[in-house]
């Protein structure tokens, strides 16, 4: 993964991402898969003339295709088991009053902010590997048996929402366990390797994502704006415990929001904070001791990962809300709504992994933070 540090103003970065990406599609000795974050779906269309907040996965799934990818997969799929980790994860410090509030790490971004600013907090985020992380170690481990490659056949390749993908994958603990990502591109990239090629995206046919690790529900999909985390997690947490939906949170997507889950006889407090200045507003309260949250979901980026920098510019406020308000039409139209009931995910934890946060699990979907020089 070198083509995350090259350069730090991104120019140089980008350039060899998308070559190293090309390169390895070049390369027959190597089986390239793809996964596609949940936001790129509703902001790589822009791109192409379609209208802001368009939901594009089939013909997402069709470019890929044609660009040479073996397998075109979903980063939905693991925010699917991201969930099923990080709601169990939850279950067990909510029940055991332990290392509360709980906070997201799925945001790189946002987990290096607190491990230089507020590392005494470490041990509060939740320890549940990103979606994209945990797709490519079960990539290297489930789909490689599954397949019958060799482990240096497979090539992982990430369609990501911004550029702090590209330090997470290259994160030391990440890569020592050969759990990593093998290149990160962003929507900006994906979009110019789709004009290199000259492929009319608007007009493709599309496709389904490939089974195994392309299936996703409503839950993973609202993953790619704010508030999605903790309403998937949610969602599956009250299921889980009290055999009861949740209905709608409906938060909003700038600031702070707040909603209180009733669970049973208690109250789940939960917040969203949207950028970092916001979280620091909320992190702040906990540090000193009078924070009344439970659960507290950080997106570096207001709006989500459909406001990150890799995402197709100009992108204003409302352009970044449609986008949203995409991702959280798709999560009302689908079928299965909920992470508990991906028929994949079911299948995965019943061939391969045994149970959330059980021994495999814990070998492969988490992972640990350290503690950085101050910034
Ligand atoms: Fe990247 Fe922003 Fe999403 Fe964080 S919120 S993962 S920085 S796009």
């Amino acid at each position: 993964g070198q083509c995350a540090t090259v350069c730090p103003t991104g120019a140089i970065t980008e350039k060899s991402c998308v070559s190293k990406v090309w390169g390895a599609l070049e390369n027959e000795d190597k089986h390239v898969i793809v996964q596609t974050a949940p936001s790129i779906q509703a902001t790589v269309g822009e791109e192409f003339g379609m209208e802001e907040g368009s939901i594009v996965t089939e013909k997402l799934a069709a470019a890929l295709d044609k660009l040479g990818f073996d397998k075109i997969f979903s980063t939905d799929f693991a925010a699917d088991l991201t969930i099923m980790e990080e709601g169990n994860e939850f279950i067990k410090r909510f029940q055991g009053d332990k290392h509360l509030p709980h906070i997201t790490s799925c945001c790189p971004g946002w987990v290096k902010f607190c491990e230089h600013n507020y590392p005494d907090l470490i041990e509060n985020l939740s320890s549940a590997k990103s979606p994209m992380s945990m797709f490519s170690a079960i990539a290297k481990s489930y789909y490689v048996e599954e397949m019958d490659l060799d482990e240096d056949e497979l090539y992982v390749v990430g369609v990501m929402p911004c550029t702090a993908k590209k330090f997470e994958m290259n994160r030391d603990e990440l890569i020592e366990t050969g759990s990593e990502t093998d290149a990160v591109i962003t929507t900006r990239e994906l979009v110019r390797m789709i004009k290199e090629v000259g492929l009319d995206f608007a007009n493709l046919e599309g496709r389904e994502y490939d089974d195994m690790m392309g299936t996703s529900t409503g839950a993973a999909n609202i993953f790619g704006t704010t508030g999605g985390v903790a309403e998937a997690s949610l969602r599956t947490v009250k299921e889980k415990l009290t055999g009861e939906s949740l209905g709608r949170l409906n938060l909003g997507f700038e600031g702070i929001n707040e909603a209180e889950i009733e669970i049973g006889d208690e109250t789940v407090n939960v917040a969203i904070a949207n950028g970092l200045s916001n979280a620091a507003e909320i992190l702040d309260e906990v540090r000193e001791g009078n924070s009344k949250y439970d659960f507290i979901e950080v997106m570096a980026c207001p709006y989500g990962c459909v406001g990150g920098g890799g995402q197709p510019v100009p992108a204003t406020d409302e352009r970044k809300q449609k986008r949203g308000e995409g991702l959280k039409n798709m999560d009302g139209a689908k079928t299965i709504r909920k992470s508990h009931e991906n028929p994949e995910i079911l299948k995965l934890y019943d061939e391969f992994l045994g149970e959330p946060l059980g021994g495999e699990s814990h070998h492969l979907l988490h992972t640990r933070y350290k503690e950085r020089e101050r910034n």
